[in-house]
C-alpha cells in the first residue's frame, strides 16, 4: 500500500516565512495565524491520509460502473463524499453569503493539494463543483445563485463542465449542441457531450451542468456559443427537488487513469436548460470555470508528484542493493540502501526540488488570486492571468515527469501494481491533456498573453524579478547561489520573448517555439520562488531558528534546482532562436 504524509510542515513554512500571510493586507489574511492554520491543514492532513489515500487504490481496481442509467462510485466513495461534506470541507473558500467558509483561496488550494495528492479521482467530483459554483456565482441572476449555490457548497449536489463533443474538443466553435428558446424563458438541449468528467454518480442528490450549446440563428463559431444550466432533476419553486430532466448518462470512458471518477457520455435529449450570463457570451462565461479549471489541473500535476516523491524516498532509504563507492554505509546488511548512490540521489532531488519549487508556485499564484478578488486589484488579475498556463502545462508536464523519475527509484517495484507508483504515472498523464492540452496552453501564452494589456504585464513581471534581485543582493550567499542563477535564467526569458516580438510576421516562428517558452518561463518562476524560500530560510538560520536542519534542507535542495534544472532555460531559448524551419519544412506526407 503506497503511503501518504500530509506536508503541513511545508506549507506552514510557505504561508508564515515565505509569505508572512498573517501580515499582509488582503482582507480575511489577518485571521490566518499560524495556530489557526495549522488547525486547518493538520484536519485537512488526516482526512486525507487516513480517509482519502487508503480509498485511491480501491478506486483504480474497482473503478465506477453504469448499470440503469446511473454511475456506481467505487466502495467507500460515498462514506468519504459524506464526511467531506459534513466537515465541510466543500465550501471552505465559498462565499458565506450562500453558506461557504469565506476563507482565501490560499487555504483551499493548500488543502486542495493534500486531497488531490491522496485521491485525485475522488477529488474531482468536488473540483468539478467548485468551478461551476464559481461559474454560477460570478454570472448567474440572483434567483440562480440563490437556487443552486447554497446546495453546491454544501456538496448536496455535484457540478460538472460539458463542453466536449465527439468531432470537437479544442475547437469549440465546431459545436453542434442546440438549445432552442421556449416561451418560459427556458431552453431544450439537445446533443451529445463526451469524456464529462463527474457526468453521473451517486455520491449527490442533484447534478448540475454546465453545457456549452448553441442558439439556432446565433453567430458562426465561437461567438455562437452561449452556456446553460441543466440539472439532472429539475428543482421546483420552494427548491425541492422535481422531475428527472432529459440529460442522462449514455456511457462510461475506460480509460488509462483516474478509475474512480466516472468520465461520461452525457446525451442531452430536450433536457431543460436556463441560460447562464449572456446570450453568445457563452464562451467568456465559460472562460471562469475553465481559467479555474486550470489552475486546479496545474495543482493536481505537482500534487500527484508529490505522493509518488515521498513513496521513492521510503523505498530508496529501504531497498538494499549494492555498495556506496566511498565506503560501505550499512556494514550490517548485505548491501547499502540505494539513497546512497549519486544517481539515485540525483533523481530524488529532481522529484524534491520540483514539487517544493511547485508547491510554492501555486501558492503565490493563489495569493494573487485573493488579492485580484479581495482587493479588485487589476494587476494580480492580469499577473495570473498571464501566468494560469504557465501554471497548468509547466506543473503537469513536471508533475507527470516527477512520477515517472518516481517510478524509476523503485526500479521493477515501480512498474508492478503493489507500491502504487504505476497509478500515480497513470493518474497524472491525464492532467497533460485535459482542460486545453498543454500544446494549447503554450499557444495561449504566446499567442494571448504575452499581448496582454498592450505587453505591460509581462513587463511588470520581469520588473518584479528584477526588484527582487535588486532587492536582495547584498546577501552574498543569496546572491551567488539563487539570484545570479535566476537573473541568467530570466535574461533567457527576456531575449525569447524579444524574439517573438520581432518575428511577429511570421506566426509559425512563435507557433514553433511556443512550448519551450512555456517551460522557460515555468523554470524562471520556480526559479524565483526558490530564491523566495532561499530568503526565508537564511533569515531564519541567521536569527538562530531551532529548525536548522529543515533550513538547510530547504537550501540545499533549492541550490540544486538552480544548479541542475535551471539551466534548462539556455536550451529552450537556442530552440526558439532555430525558428520555424527545423519544424515546419518538412511535408505533412514525409512524416
Ligand atoms: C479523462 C478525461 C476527462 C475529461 N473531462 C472533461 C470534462 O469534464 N468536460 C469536458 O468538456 N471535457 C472533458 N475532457 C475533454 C478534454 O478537455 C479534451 O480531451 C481536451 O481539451 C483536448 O481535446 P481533444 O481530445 O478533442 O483533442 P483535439 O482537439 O482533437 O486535439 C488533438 C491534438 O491536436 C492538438 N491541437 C488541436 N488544435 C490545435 C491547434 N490549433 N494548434 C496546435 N495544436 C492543436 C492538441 O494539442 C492535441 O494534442 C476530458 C477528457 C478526458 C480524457
Amino acid at each position: 500500500m503506497p503511503i501518504y504524509n500530509a506536508p503541513t510542515k511545508d506549507m506552514q513554512f510557505l504561508l508564515h516565512d515565505v509569505l508572512k500571510i498573517s501580515e499582509s493586507d488582503i482582507p480575511g489574511y489577518d485571521e490566518l495565524d499560524r495556530d489557526f492554520t495549522a488547525a486547518i491543514l493538520g484536519e485537512a492532513g488526516k482526512i486525507a491520509e487516513q480517509v482519502l489515500a487508503p480509498l485511491n487504490p480501491v478506486g483504480d481496481e474497482e473503478g465506477c460502473v453504469l448499470a440503469n442509467g446511473v454511475v456506481r462510485t467505487p466502495k467507500g466513495f460515498k462514506e468519504a463524499y459524506d464526511q467531506m461534506r459534513d466537515g465541510g470541507w466543500m465550501g471552505l473558500d465559498a462565499d458565506p453569503e450562500y453558506g461557504g467558509q469565506g476563507m482565501p483561496y490560499l487555504m483551499g488550494s493548500a488543502t486542495g493539494e493534500m486531497f488531490v495528492s491522496s485521491n485525485m479521482a475522488f477529488n474531482m467530483y468536488q473540483g468539478l463543483t467548485h468551478g461551476a459554483y464559481s461559474t454560477i456565482r460570478a454570472h448567474g441572476t440572483d434567483q440562480q445563485k440563490a437556487t443552486f449555490l447554497p446546495n453546491m457548497i454544501e456538496g448536496k449536489w455535484s457540478g460538472t463542465m460539458n463542453l466536449t463533443e465527439p468531432h470537437c474538443g479544442t475547437d469549440l466553435g465546431l459545436i453542434r449542441t442546440k438549445a432552442e428558446p421556449q416561451d418560459d424563458g427556458s431552453y431544450k438541449i439537445t446533443g451529445q457531450k463526451i469524456w464529462i468528467s463527474a457526468g453521473e454518480h451517486d455520491m449527490a442528490d442533484n447534478i448540475i451542468h454546465l453545457v456549452l450549446a448553441k442558439i439556432p440563428g446565433g453567430p458562426e463559431g465561437v461567438k455562437g456559443i452561449s452556456l446553460f444550466i441543466v440539472p439532472k432533476f429539475l428543482v421546483n419553486e420552494d427548491g425541492t427537488l422535481g422531475d428527472r430532466n432529459g440529460v442522462s448518462c449514455g456511457g462510461l470512458e475506460k480509460k488509462m487513469g483516474i478509475h474512480g471518477n466516472a468520465t461520461c457520455v452525457m446525451n442531452h435529449d430536450g433536457a431543460t436548460g436556463y441560460l447562464l450570463g449572456e446570450m453568445h457570451k457563452g464562451m467568456r462565461a465559460m472562460f471562469t470555470m475553465m481559467n479555474e479549471a486550470r489552475l486546479g489541473v496545474g495543482l493536481q500535476g505537482y500534487a500527484q508528484g508529490v505522493v509518488a516523491y515521498q513513496n521513492a524516498v521510503a523505498f530508496a532509504q529501504d531497498r538494499l542493493q549494492g555498495r556506496d563507492v566511498t565506503g560501505v554505509k550499512n556494514p550490517d546488511g548485505p548491501a547499502d540502501p540505494i539513497i546512497v548512490h549519486p544517481d539515485v540521489r540525483r533523481n530524488l532531488l529532481m522529484q524534491k526540488s520540483f514539487v517544493e519549487g511547485a508547491r510554492m508556485f501555486v501558492f503565490w499564484g493563489a495569493e494573487m488570486i485573493d488579492r485580484a478578488l479581495r482587493c479588485e486589484d487589476a494587476d494580480a488579475d492580469a499577473m495570473i492571468s498571464l501566468l494560469t498556463p504557465v501554471i497548468k502545462g509547466f506543473l503537469t508536464d513536471m508533475g507527470f515527469e516527477t512520477t515517472v523519475l518516481a517510478q524509476q527509484t523503485l526500479g521493477g517495484s515501480g512498474f508492478t501494481r503493489e507500491w502504487g507508483l504505476e497509478q500515480f504515472v497513470r493518474d497524472a498523464r491525464i492532467t497533460m491533456i485535459y482542460e486545453g492540452t498543454n500544446g494549447i496552453q503554450s499557444l495561449d501564452l504566446v499567442g494571448r498573453k504575452l499581448g496582454l494589456n498592450g505587453g505591460k504585464t509581462i513587463m511588470a513581471f520581469f520588473e518584479m524579478v528584477k526588484g527582487f534581485i535588486k532587492d536582495n543582493e547584498d546577501h552574498a550567499e543569496l546572491k551567488s547561489d539563487f539570484l545570479d542563477p535566476l537573473k541568467a535564467a530570466s535574461k533567457d526569458l527576456q531575449t525569447a520573448g524579444m524574439y517573438f516580438m520581432q518575428n511577429m510576421k511570421n506566426p509559425n516562428a512563435a507557433l514553433s517555439g511556443s512550448y519551450d517558452f512555456m517551460h522557460l518561463f515555468g523554470h524562471v518562476c520556480l526559479g524565483l520562488m526558490w530564491g523566495h524560500m532561499a530568503k526565508a530560510s537564511l533569515a531564519a538560520l541567521e536569527a538562530g531558528t531551532a529548525d536548522e536542519e529543515f533550513h538547510r534542507t530547504k537550501l540545499a535542495t533549492g541550490r540544486f534546482y538552480m544548479t541542475r534544472q535551471l539551466p534548462a532555460t539556455a536550451v529552450h531559448l537556442a530552440r526558439i532562436q532555430s525558428g520555424d524551419a527545423p519544424v515546419m519544412t518538412l511535408d505533412a506526407a514525409n512524416f
